[in-house]
This record gives structure tokens, sequence and C-alpha cells, in this order.
């Protein structure tokens, strides 16, 4: 698996969960992965250290996506690092569900800055090192489309946010041959959503699959999309969610 040799990329939130495993499958398939963190070193350092157990090119980068600063300075010790940038992925993401008479005006700033804003600084940073053949890829949520759990209107607001971004950036990147594609997990077993809690078991019911995805599932898609294959997919936004939104 080397269809991403010579490539660089960027993965936002990569020590942990659905990150992690999309900057692994990324180094296995040849790219040199820079990944950002901001609160388990230990965790972006054991991940840098698999990759380079299998000969891959890897680097943390401390970087909160809620601070636009941190995140400018990721996509410019990345390309620093590594000497280009190819392929980001805005991965980082926060949940916080809670009746909307629970939810301060800090907590609704906070969830923005970082699932929202954070993808659009990323973006807006990294594509001024990107060529053609460049991809921009964002985890969003199937809760973009379907929200069946109470407290989740914040949260589904910021993942149809960047649906939206996603499908006006695919227009104004397109004519420079870079394409930017958002997808879309239903339930993956992460530690923002535990497979064993009585609140997933509500969620198992909803779905045609009834179980978890994995976040290799999930890294699997983010591959195709960030190689050679996927040139023509833009724009679009791909849902993997076990059938929850079927
Ligand atoms: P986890 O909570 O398991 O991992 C989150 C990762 O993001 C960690 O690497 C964490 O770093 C990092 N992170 C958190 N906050 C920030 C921040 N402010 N700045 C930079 N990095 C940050 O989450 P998941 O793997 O489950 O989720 C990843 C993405 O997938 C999110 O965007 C989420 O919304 C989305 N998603 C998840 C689903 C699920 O069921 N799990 C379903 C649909 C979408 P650190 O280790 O340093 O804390």
């Amino acid at each position: 698996m080397t269809k991403l040799a010579g490539k660089v990329a960027l993965v936002t939130g990569g020590s942990r969960g659905i990150g992690a495993a999309i900057a692994k499958r990324l180094a296995r398939e040849g790219a040199a992965v820079a990944l950002t963190y901001v609160n388990r070193k230990d965790k972006a350092d054991a991940v840098v250290r698999d990759i380079e157990a299998a000969d891959g090119r890897a680097l943390a980068i401390l970087a909160d996506s809620g601070d636009v600063e941190a995140v400018r300075a990721a996509v410019a010790e990345t390309v620093r690092a590594f000497g280009r940038l190819d392929i980001l992925v805005n991965n980082a993401g926060v949940g916080r569900f809670a009746p909307i008479e629970e939810f301060s005006v800090e907590e609704f700033d906070r969830l923005v800055a970082i699932n929202v804003r954070g993808v659009f600084v990323a973006v807006k940073e990294a594509v001024a090192h990107m060529g053609e053949g460049g991809r921009v890829i964002t985890i969003g949520s199937v809760n973009a489309d379907r929200m069946p759990t109470l407290g989740g209107g914040l949260y589904a607001m910021t993942k149809a946010a960047v649906a939206g971004l996603t499908r006006g950036l695919a227009r104004d990147l397109g004519p420079r041959g870079i394409t930017v594609n958002n997808v879309q997990p239903g339930p993956v077993d992460t530690d923002l959503n535990p497979a064993n809690t009585a609140f997933a078991a509500e969620l198992r019911k909803l779905m045609a699959l009834p179980r978890y995805g994995t976040g290799d599932e999930i890294a699997a898609m983010v591959a195709y999309l960030a190689g050679p294959e996927a040139g023509f997919v833009t724009g679009a936004s791909l849902t993997i969610d076990g059938g929850y939104a079927a």
C-alpha cells in the first residue's frame, strides 16, 4: 500500500480515536503524517512511535483547534518538517450534549471554535501550500443529517456547518485541482462515544447494522478520498454509519 508515497498529510486530533486510526492508515499508505493533539501528548507520541516502527515518518504537534494561532502554527510546522502539504484531515472535534437551557453561550462559542472555526482556519492555511491533487477531508457526522437523541442540536449544527463549508469550498478549490470532502461517521467506538454504555445500546437500536464502527473503518474511507482514485469526488458528504440514517 503506497498510493500516498511522497505525500504529506496533516491530521488534526490524531492522538486518539478516529484521528489516530486515520494517521496510521495514511502513514501505511506511504504519507508522512503530522498529527495534532491538545491534552494527550502520551497518546500522540505513541501514534508517532507506531508509525515510525513501521518505517513511516510522523510528527506530533501540540495545537488546540480552538486557538487560531496554534492551528496556523501547526500547518507551518508541518510544511517546515516535511517540505510540503498535500492532504489535510480536519478530524479534531468535541461533542457536548445538553438541553438548550443548560448550554451556556461560552460552551456554544467553544464548540463552534473547535468544530467549525478550527476547520476554516486549517483549510485557509493549508491550501496556501497545496497544488493540483491536493485533498481536504473533514470528519463531520451523520448527526448533520439525523439527530435522533436529545440535547444534540448544537453538535449537529457544527457538523451541518462543515457539510455546507465542504460544498462551497469544493467550488472555490476545484479549479486548482484540489478536492474537498466531508466524511460523516455514525457511532464509532472511541473515548468520545464508547460502545459499552446505555446510550450506545440506544443508538444501536437505530442502526441497520446494530454495532459500532471502528476507527479503522472510517480511516479506510479517508484513505480512499486521499488517494488518486478519488480524484473525481468533491463537494461530497459521504456517510459511513452502519445505516443509522437509513
Ligand atoms: P475522541 O474524543 O476519541 O478523540 C478526539 C481527538 O481529537 C483526540 O486526538 C484529541 O486530542 C483531539 N482533540 C480534542 N479536542 C481538540 C482540540 N481542541 N484541538 C485539537 N485536538 C483536539 O473523538 P473521536 O475519535 O470519536 O472523534 C473524532 C472526530 O469524529 C470528531 O470530529 C467527532 O465529532 C467525529 N465523530 C465521531 C463519532 C463517534 O461516534 N466517535 C461519530 C461521528 C463523528 P487529545 O488526545 O490531546 O485530547
